[in-house]
C-alpha cells in the first residue's frame, strides 16, 4: 500500500504524506522495532531515505524479512567486536521489483551480500500475500508471486472494484 495521496482541494492539488508508524500493519511494525540498528532509518523523512515507506512488501514476506534480519544482526553482533572490517548495515529500501523481493543497505560486506541474495531468490517461490509455498507462481507482464488462492482473490477484487 503507497502512503501517498494526492488529490484536489479548492481547485489546488493536496499531497499527503503518511509515514507515520500508526499506519504500519502489526507484523510490520513488530520486524521495525526488533532490528532497530538495521532499521534506523524508518522515520527518517522520504528527502533523506526510501525507509519512511517502511516494508514496501506484502505481509507473505514478512517472515522472511525477520529470518534474513536475524542472520544479518546476528552475524554483526557476533563478529564486528572481534573483526574491524564488519559494521552495522542498515536498510535503505525493502521493496517488491519484478516479483521479487529487493533488500538494499548502506553498504554490506560478502556475507551479508550472500544472505540477501538468498532471501532475494527464495522470494521467488513465497507468496507475497499469505506466505505459502503451495502453488506459487509468477505472473506474466506485471509480475507478482502469488498463490492460486491469493491470485484468484487478487482478481476477484479488482473486478468487484
Ligand atoms: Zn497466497
Amino acid at each position: 500500500m503507497k502512503k501517498v495521496i494526492v488529490g484536489k482541494k479548492n481547485g489546488k492539488s493536496v499531497l499527503q504524506i503518511y509515514s507515520s508508524i500508526d499506519s504500519r500493519n502489526v507484523s510490520e511494525q513488530k520486524i521495525l522495532k526488533k532490528y532497530p540498528l538495521i532499521f534506523r532509518q524508518k522515520d527518517l523523512p522520504m528527502t533523506q531515505t526510501c525507509m519512511c515507506w517502511g516494508l514496501d512488501v506484502g505481509q507473505g514476506w514478512h517472515k522472511l524479512i525477520d529470518t534474513l534480519c536475524a542472520s544479518i544482526q546476528g552475524y554483526i553482533d557476533a563478529n564486528a567486536k572481534h573483526n574491524p572490517n564488519i559494521h552495522q548495515v542498515e536498510a535503505v529500501q525493502v521493496k517488491e521489483k519484478f516479483g521479487g523481493l529487493r533488500f538494499y543497505t548502506n553498504g554490506e560486506d560478502e556475507v551479508i551480500h550472500g544472505m540477501i541474495w538468498f532471501a532475494e531468490q527464495l522470494s521467488n517461490y513465497i507468496c507475497e500475500d499469505c506466505g505459502t509455498m503451495d502453488n506459487v507462481t509468477q505472473s506474466e507482464g506485471w509480475i507478482t508471486t502469488l498463490c492460486e488462492k491469493c491470485r484468484k482473490k487478487r482478481s476477484e477484487d479488482k473486478h468487484n472494484t
